[in-house]
């Protein structure tokens, strides 16, 4: 077979790209990387481009990080696998678990492992159901998350994913039910404060929930800080708002912290920032540094003691991937937390966050940048076409994408989410390589307006 010259050719001829806007990639070609080096990877052609998008938010100790390197392969070289979680499982795994627990909001926990974030949800969702059909409300299965989420690619966790481009797959699934976007900038109505904003959003919870009967709806999920949806905060006081509503109906709340995990924020987990308790944690991501494809469902100790009774009554949960709490997966894993936590990079976190959202005040200065928002070391800049009254820009190649492939021209990877740029770097970043960043962004919005 002859093949054809270029790195990049190959790629476009094997690869069907998903999430990726086709006529950029066929104009500009694929990036293929080699190597990286701290938050830097290099491509074919030997360009360094640093990445400010972690991968896809998950590397968050660079492209290098030894002692990750190290933990893996001696993971690798006393025991590379073992099946399942059925029952048997490595010594790894018994120790990330506790160590999951210990590091979460709750005094005590089960914890469940899968190979990605959107199997965690949907594990998640299949739990809910099991759980309430053992306790006699089988009819208890519809699940509530919000406009502009990112649960996952799964059917059902992409039937809980708020976006409108499920609708190719015929998604969401019966059931789903998306409340609005806590994204006060923009759906916050005239002359609405964000306090009356918050209350009204909490009201149409309330109201969804009766008009759904309360009997009729498993749980509701959200993401303390909506990641892909465009990085978007939650308004003041949201989950305060509406976490006794769903305590008044005994609507569990699961914490989606599969971005917000581990130091994102500023925090270990996403509900600290915001100051709630979650029924349950999904994890992925950062768990592993990206080093490892996995998922983790953390249960507290309310849904813990529940789901172990409904277990106990079958004696069995059935359920399980062949990679569940993989050992070389856990063994990354409990480095990573350490290296997060203990290596000074969560600290990095929240040391460089106001020099993070100086920098991005600056560039919003520009007229055709509405909003940025944020918080630790998740930021957006949002695209408009008018500043006064918020009108985005039209048009399949949207000024982001545009925005984000002059970026890569000039060695600087974001992510282009809707109209905003995302910037969601390792935690390792210096404060040279902010500036870098910046410096790269403000040239882009140049090139672009
Ligand atoms: N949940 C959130 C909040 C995410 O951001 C993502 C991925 O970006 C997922 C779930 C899905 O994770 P995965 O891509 O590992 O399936």
């Amino acid at each position: 077979m002859t093949q054809p010259q270029s790195w990049e050719a190959r790629a476009d001829e094997y690869s069907l790209y998903g999430f990726t806007d086709l006529p950029s990639v066929q104009k500009r070609g694929a990036v293929v990387l080699t190597h990286g080096e701290g938050p830097y990877v290099v491509d074919v052609n030997g360009r360094r481009y640093l990445d400010a998008n972690s991968g896809l938010w998950n590397m968050v100790a660079g492209f290098d990080h030894k002692g990750l390197a190290e933990a893996a392969k001696a993971q690798y070289d006393r025991f590379p696998g073992y099946h399942a979680f059925f029952g048997r499982m490595s010594d790894q795994t018994v120790m990330l678990s506790e160590k999951l627990v210990e590091v979460s909001p709750f005094a005590r926990g089960k914890v469940f492992y899968t190979n990605s974030g959107s199997e965690a949800n949907d594990t998640m969702v299949k739990m809910l159901w099991f759980l309430h059909a053992s306790e006699g409300k089988p009819q208890r299965r519809k699940i509530l998350t919000r406009w502009n989420a990112y649960h996952g690619v799964t059917a059902v966790s992409a039937s809980m994913t708020g976006k409108p481009y499920n609708e190719v797959f015929g998604l969401p699934l019966p059931g789903f039910i998306h409340l609005t976007c806590p994204h006060f900038w923009r759906y916050g109505e005239a002359g609405e404060t964000e306090e009356q904003f918050t209350a009204r959003l909490a009201r149409e919870l309330e109201e969804v929930i009766q008009r759904e009967g309360a009997d009729t709806i498993a749980g509701f999920f959200a993401e303390p800080v909506q990641g892909a949806g465009g990085v978007i905060p939650p308004s003041a006081g949201y989950f305060q708002a509406v976490l006794p509503i769903l305590k008044k109906y005994d609507i569990p709340m699961i914490a989606d912290e599969v971005i917000t995990g581990f130091g994102r924020t500023g925090h270990t987990w996403g509900n600290q920032t915001y100051d709630f308790v979650p029924d349950a944690i999904i994890s992925s991501k950062n768990l592993t540094a990206g080093l490892f494809p996995m998922g983790a469902v953390i249960l507290g100790p309310e849904l813990a003691d529940r789901v172990q009774a409904a277990v106990e009554k079958i004696e069995e949960f059935p359920h399980g991937f062949t990679a569940s709490g993989h050992p070389v997966g856990c063994a990354i894993a409990l480095k990573a937390i350490d290296v997060v936590m203990n290596e000074g990079l969560a600290q990095n976190v929240v040391d460089l966050a106001p020099r993070f959202e100086a920098g991005l005040k600056r560039l919003a200065q520009n007229p055709n940048i509405g909003e940025y928002r944020g918080v630790g070391f998740m930021w957006a800049l949002e695209a408009v076409r008018d500043k006064a009254s918020k009108t985005p820009f039209e048009g399949h190649l949207s000024v982001s994408e545009r925005i984000a492939n002059t970026c890569t021209d000039l060695g600087l990877i974001c992510r282009p989410l809707g109209q905003s740029i995302v910037l969601c770097p390792p935690f390792i970043l210096t404060e040279a390589q902010m500036d870098e960043m910046f410096d790269k962004l403000e040239q882009a919005l140049t090139r672009v307006f």
